[in-house]
């Protein structure tokens, strides 16, 4: 069986990177289950008249660096594993870039697809009011994550702050412009990634103007960062979606693309390309592959195949673990989710910061804290991947975990 476990795979990452940096076991004791599960029922009266209750989860990884910070996923098979996973995996990714934050992570299980808006309106209210005593902006900060979206932020902060009796903006991020959400975060993903992208060939003395790219999925991540790519020099050749694929073999014109999908909803027809399947994107002949979609895209059916220098892992766990460890036998410049799309986090806390201080800064002043952060945690991450080492992906964990550790032992909770 290639796919493990989510949550499995998170304590196996965690209990590695513990072992390679030698530290006490109590640091992987504390840390292989999350400090608060909450499994809530989230009852709504349908447009139909009955009511049906939902089943919602929030999981709180750990506060030994501050509060909790996740996104809440709306998805039918939201499982209790995998919120506790995804709680694990953003103390790391917070851990890497060094906010002030641990990881958390919230699930419904439903399928927005068949709800009305009222519907998912009153999911989202009754969500928040079913957790709003373990959240609030010094607790446990949600935000948008699969099928969540601005929208729905700007309906959870409205219920809790009814609840609490005043405006509380810090309580989640993603919101709207107008309800204090921050200016760069619609693109902040991408533009991280294609940061780490600029980092990776620098160290790797490839020039990337003229240099070809694929992008598989093209939504907020994939269409922003094969966007910026373009704007960089990069020959995006390929793109593609859930609807299929197009490539041009001399570069798509991306705002075209943009177009294109919005008004059609696929990038696939465009035209000037010719259509594509996604292993036949993965295993193009390009310098960078962005996979931008979905999880275990890379895997043991088409590593082999893989031809691209760079591999910047915009989705969360893109690749299979087996899957990885060929890429890294190949010599391929992996840069793992943890890192590559950590942009979106980063933004999120600068939102956060924002709220609290009630003073909103212009995109570029974003755009500027966002590449001073993005780069210094790539180095980091480089600098341990050269002294220790180990690839890319141990190298971050290897970041995070000891960040985390210095924090348990400055609190006392271990020697
Ligand atoms: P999204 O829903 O906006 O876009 C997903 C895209 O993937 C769509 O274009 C969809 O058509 C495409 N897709 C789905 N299945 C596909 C398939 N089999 N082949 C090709 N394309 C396929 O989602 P998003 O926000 O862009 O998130 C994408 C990934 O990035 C997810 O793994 C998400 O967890 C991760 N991520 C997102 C953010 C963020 O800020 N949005 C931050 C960190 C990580």
């Amino acid at each position: 069986m290639e796919t493990l476990n989510p949550l499995e795979s998170a304590q196996q990452q965690i209990k590695r990177a513990v072992d390679l940096l030698t530290l006490d076991p109590a640091v992987y004791e504390i840390l292989k289950e999350p400090t608060r599960v909450l499994a809530v029922s989230v009852p709504v009266r349908m447009d139909d008249g009955h009511v049906t209750t939902f089943i919602g989860y929030r999981s709180q990884h750990t506060d030994v660096v501050g509060p909790a910070k996740g996104g809440v996923r709306f998805h039918p098979q939201v499982t209790m594993d995998e919120v506790k996973a995804l709680s694990m995996w953003m103390t790391i990714k917070c851990a890497v870039l060094g906010l002030p934050y641990g990881g958390g992570k919230g699930g419904v299980v439903c399928d927005p697809r068949e709800m009305s808006d009222r519907e998912l309106q009153q999911l989202s209210r009754a969500y928040i009011q079913a957790i709003a005593e373990f959240v609030g902006p010094e607790k446990d900060i949600p935000a948008p994550d699969v099928n969540t979206n601005p929208r729905i932020m700007g309906w959870m902060m409205d219920e809790y702050s009814r609840i609490k009796g005043y405006n509380a903006p810090g309580l989640i991020t993603g919101k709207p412009m107008v309800l204090g959400g921050s200016a760069g975060r619609g693109e902040a993903t991408g533009r991280g990634a294609v940061i780490t992208i600029r980092e990776a060939a620098k160290r790797l003395g490839l020039d990337l103007k003229g240099a070809t790219a694929a992008v598989q999925g093209f939504g907020n991540v994939g269409s922003n960062t094969a966007k910026l790519l373009h704007e960089m020099g990069v020959k995006v050749v390929a793109i593609n979606d859930v609807m299929g694929g197009a490539y041009n073999a001399t570069g798509i014109h991306i705002p075209e693309a943009l177009e294109y999908s919005r008004a059609h909803k696929t990038v696939a027809g465009m035209p000037g390309t010719t259509p594509l399947t996604t292993d036949q994107l993965l295993t193009l002949d390009v310098d960078v592959l962005v996979p931008a979609a979905l999880e275990n895209q890379v895997n043991m059916g088409n590593v082999a195949g893989i031809k691209a220098k760079i591999v910047c892992e915009a989705a969360n766990g893109p690749t299979t673990p087996e899957a990885s460890r060929v890429l890294e036998e190949k010599g391929v410049f992996v840069i793992p989710d943890i890192l590559a799309n950590a942009g979106g986090v980063t933004v999120s806390y600068f939102e956060w910061v924002q709220n609290m201080m009630h003073f909103y800064w212009p995109e570029d002043e974003v755009n500027d804290k966002l590449e001073r952060m993005m780069v210094s945690a790539f180095k980091h991450v480089y600098n341990m991947k050269e002294t220790r080492g180990v690839d890319m992906r141990d190298a971050a964990y290897m970041v995070a975990i000891e960040r985390v550790a210095e924090a348990m032992s400055a609190r006392g909770w271990i020697n």
